[in-house]
């Protein structure tokens, strides 16, 4: 058997995608504006824009701050129904014209397409992570991936300029085996590049839960018949549709582990703020257990409880701290807190990254550094597990420390010094551990702003050069990665 785009399936693979079931969900999604503009919407929703914010936002139409044009609108009833008790997550999906006032960024954070071998595939680290669709069930005004949800034209490395595409299961598993047999010949480590064995893969998007089963499923058991070690699963549909999670995925995947059982799954979540979780009375206060913990929503809870039971499966949240959302240390803390206790581990918190019209929604570096800290006052150790990362073009990297004293005789730390570290390349790993020093700037928002008061760059963050993208391709001959300067 053939799939649509021309990969032949092994028997096992057939046997398991037979199994499978596809759920039916109806997730009442708003797509645009227009409904709120024409009053189309349905009647309980129709106070959810102004009259006065929805004028505001008419008037931008087809003008360079349409917010639409920079991010289409969407959203799902259960997660309108949420929003309706909470102003962070109406900020989290209501178009606001704010957004547009500052357009500065990038349409590629990152540099991502330099990483791109074949179209679809992102190839960082020792992972790989798919674009399987561009849209979400809803849409995070905030959303690093504006460029692939609002189908925007990207300038690649060599001049040409496209809409980012879709993975296609062919290509991605014939560059996985190719990648994967070179490292192997090589005694471990890719001969052009450099680099280790893709053993994990992450299925992101747009969000691969607005897939059916059966999509999963084949993209599922392709990566594991191409050796795949881990498979993660990146999505806000708990958030925004948690019926999703129904029988029907969790048969699919009791199956994928059965078929497949040496493949390790691991759904990334995505929880900015406890709202989008937890129950609250009409006057906005959590709602309790008998024991004191906080209640969660039901279809949430049994859509994860369903997950987390499957004890072969890790879940762990990952969330950007963002102005107006979750920039609130008791938000935070809450939201760990109620995590860990259903059994999701709390990875990241990112500091936003440097996509058009970042100013509107990133918090301060330093500032995101401290409501972390502060949101982990009184959590215990194992529910405090989360690091603030900000993602450098390098890679990976952790907002460790920031001190408030002067440290006598250094130039630019007259105020203290933040301390990054870098966590992950997105070659390979040789800088691990290195850290960067620079001057405080409590006002900065990005690497950028820290330009004029670097103490001591071990690991080359304010030095560097864009990696030819011929290299990732296997097409070049060795690594063209810029060395690190010393401490000045
Ligand atoms: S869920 Fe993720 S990909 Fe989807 S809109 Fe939100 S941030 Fe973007």
């Amino acid at each position: 058997m053939v799939s649509s785009d021309g990969y032949e399936m092994t028997d096992r693979q057939r046997a398991f995608l037979d199994t499978i079931e596809n759920g039916r969900h109806e997730r009442e999604i708003i797509n645009g504006l227009r409904p709120f503009f024409d009053n189309s919407v349905p009647d309980d929703m129709k106070g959810f824009y102004s009259s006065q914010e929805l004028d505001i936002l008419k008037s931008l139409r087809g003008t360079d701050r349409d917010v639409e044009a920079r991010m289409p609108v969407k959203v799902t009833r259960h997660y309108y129904e949420l929003a309706r008790q909470s102003k962070s997550l109406q900020r989290l999906v209501k178009a606001s014209p704010d957004e547009t006032l500052n357009l500065v960024g990038s349409e590629d954070p990152g540099h991502q397409m330099d990483f791109s071998p074949v179209e679809g595939l992102l190839h960082k680290y020792e992972m790989g992570l798919l674009y399987t669709i561009s849209t979400c069930s809803s849409h995070c005004r905030f959303c690093y991936r504006e460029e692939l949800i609002a189908r925007k034209d990207i300038v690649r490395q060599d001049g040409t300029v496209a809409k980012k595409g879709l993975a296609k299961i062919k290509d991605v598993v014939g560059y996985i085996r190719s990648h994967n047999k070179q490292v192997q010949d090589n005694g471990g480590l890719h001969p052009t590049t450099g680099r280790r064995k893709l053993r994990e893969i992450l299925l992101s998007g747009g969000d691969a839960m607005m897939l059916s089963n059966q999509k999963i499923g084949e993209w599922l058991s392709a990566l594991a018949e191409a050796d795949v070690e881990a498979i993660r699963m990146g999505t806000k549909e708990m958030a925004f549709y948690p019926k999703r999670f129904d029988a029907s995925f969790l048969a699919m995947l009791d199956s994928f582990h059965l078929t497949y059982p040496d493949v390790n799954l691991r759904l990334m979540v995505h929880f900015n703020h406890p709202d989008e979780f937890l129950q609250k009375s009409p006057d906005g206060e959590y709602l309790t257990n008998p024991n004191g913990s906080l209640k969660w929503h039901e279809d949430t809870q049994r859509a994860m409880d369903g997950v987390v039971q499957r004890g072969w499966m890790h879940v762990e949240n990952q969330a950007p701290i963002i102005k107006g959302i979750n920039d609130d240390a008791d938000a935070l803390r809450i939201l760990q807190q109620s995590l860990y206790h259903r059994g999701i581990n709390n990875h990241y918190y990112f500091c936003g990254r440097d996509i058009v019209a970042y100013q509107a929604f990133n918090v301060p570096i330093e500032t995101a550094w401290s409501l972390l800290n502060e949101s982990q006052k009184g959590l215990s150790g194992v529910e405090a597990h989360a690091r603030l990362s900000i993602t450098h073009y390098k890679g990976k990297t952790e907002v460790v420390a920031v001190t408030n004293k002067p440290i006598p005789g250094v130039k630019h730390a007259e105020n203290g010094v933040l301390i990054f570290k870098n966590l992950r390349n997105a070659l390979d790993a040789p800088d691990r551990g290195k850290t960067c020093i620079v001057g405080r700037n409590p006002e900065a928002t990005w690497f950028n702003d820290y330009e004029d008061r670097i103490i001591c760059d071990e690991v080359g963050l304010f030095d560097y050069k864009r990696v030819d993208n011929k290299i990732i391709s296997g097409d070049g001959h060795s690594l063209n990665v810029v060395q690190p300067s010393d401490c000045r």
